[in-house]
């Protein structure tokens, strides 16, 4: 089969390098891809955001498969383009990534259908949202409606920090017409959880539970970033909590989409906090996750196509390797505020040679010849063990053999769930 993966980053790196691996992939291609998937398809300068170019590609090439990466083409209507034009597209609608693209969305339709999910006001007007916060109180969090790269979500946990982020958003505008109208909700409190699932209308196929590393800093301290390293399973979370994430969140979730009309096929990723309470959403998200994606296909024993293609078809207990995976995000000095770009990157040839790892390319370019930082997060390391301690140790062994200058990284992947299985 002919497979295009649209994106740049280690996702979809570890996509492809999964693909790859399939007895029924014939040859692959990315778009616009990176130096790390030059490795394993063929790379075509297209932009994200070129959905009819995309869609020309894919009938010239006569793809059989295009799977979508980053979520702003999915927003932007890129399965439905497709869809259009008769081509076989993995992902959401533009009606359905509206679970993703507007919070606002995402709100009105859990609080409907009755998914747990924190208390919310929406706002379009900056006088209701400031009132709002003085009648409320802190803790809150003050979130941009439309999407703003991972940054549009501000914990305030006094009321100055959510007065200043209600200003910065509706009135300077600093994410644009992302934050036009906001979405201001209660601080939940918990061990927060990643939960991907693979969704055809109504029906879906859990895949495993996953966590994310949000902040830039050892003990999530820092800024939000895009995330700095993820790992799976999660020893911490009962049978029961899963079903729980299964039945109230993502069954109901797809059942409420459905009755509005909305048939949601690709992924849903949510994020979700374990509360006193139960889980509850923190977002949905309607991608992979990144960097949850690249621990996951360390996993994965399934063969990546069947389940992207017919999920429900394959058995549950054999679609993943016993033990656990982790990914490392090596990322560039200043991330997630400002950083150079341009700095050679050396050690990836021996970082490659340990066993059971991968280096995933996320900011990278090829310099004459020469491979180079070039983004925030550059790189990321995936491990997998048969112990959860295995996996952390080789990736923090591959990344030690790494560098480029100001690279950084976190010390305390897993360390959650490290401890989870220490006690
Ligand atoms: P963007 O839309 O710009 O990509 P985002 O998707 O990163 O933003 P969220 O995932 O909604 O935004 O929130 C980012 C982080 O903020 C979460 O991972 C979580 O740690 C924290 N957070 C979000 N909502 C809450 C909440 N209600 N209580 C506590 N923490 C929260």
């Amino acid at each position: 089969m002919r497979v295009l993966v649209i994106g740049s980053g280690a996702r979809e790196h570890a996509l492809l390098w999964k693909l790859a691996q399939s007895r029924r992939v014939s040859q692959l291609w990315a778009a616009p891809g990176n130096p790390g998937m030059a490795a394993l398809a063929e790379c075509v300068p297209i932009g994200l955001n070129e959905l009819e170019r995309l869609a020309d590609f894919t009938e010239r090439q006569a793809i059989e498969l295009t799977v979508v990466g980053p979520e702003a083409p999915l927003i932007a209507g890129l399965v439905d383009v497709f869809r259009a034009r008769g081509l076989p597209i993995f992902g959401p609608t533009q009606a359905g990534a509206m679970l993703e693209g507007s919070k606002a969305f995402a709100k009105e339709l859990m609080e409907t259908a009755g998914i747990p999910t924190a208390q919310h006001r929406t706002f379009r007007d900056p006088t209701a949202a400031f009132a709002y916060l003085e009648e409320h109180g802190a803790p809150v969090v003050v979130k941009a409606d439309g999407n703003a790269a991972g940054k549009g979500a501000i914990v305030a946990l006094d009321l100055e920090t959510a007065r200043t982020a209600v200003r910065q958003m509706m009135v300077e505008r600093i994410f644009g017409g992302a934050g036009e109208v906001v979405v201001i909700e209660d601080y939940l409190q918990g061990d927060e959880i990643g939960s991907t699932a693979l969704c055809n209308g109504t029906s879906f196929v859990p895949l495993v539970l996953t966590q994310d590393h949000k902040r830039a800093l050892d003990n999530d301290e820092g800024l939000n970033t895009g995330g700095m390293g993820a790992y799976a399973p999660l020893p911490f979370v009962s049978a029961e909590t899963e079903r729980v994430v299964h039945e109230r969140i993502i069954a109901a979730t797809l059942r409420a989409l459905q009755e509005r009309g909305i048939a949601f096929s690709g992924v849903l990723y949510s994020n979700i906090m374990l509360t006193e309470r139960g889980p509850m959403v923190l977002e949905h998200n309607t991608r992979f996750g990144d960097p949850e994606t690249q621990a996951m296909m360390l996993l994965l024993a399934a063969d990546l196509l069947d389940l992207l293609q017919a999920p429900e078809r394959l058995a549950s207990a054999s679609l993943w390797h016993p033990g656990y995976a982790v990914s490392l995000t090596l990322a560039s000095g200043g991330y997630p505020g400002s950083y150079r770009t341009g700095l050679p990157i050396e050690g990836l040839a021996e970082a490659r040679r340990l066993e059971q790892v991968q280096v995933f390319h996320a900011g990278t370019a090829l310099h004459d010849g020469k491979l180079v930082t070039a983004g925030g997060r550059v790189l990321s390391v995936a491990a997998y063990g048969t112990t959860l301690a295995e996996a952390v140790e080789r990736a923090y062994e591959a990344a030690r053999l790494i560098h480029f200058e100001g690279m950084h990284y976190r010390r305390d992947i897993a360390k959650r769930g490290l401890r989870a299985l220490q006690s």
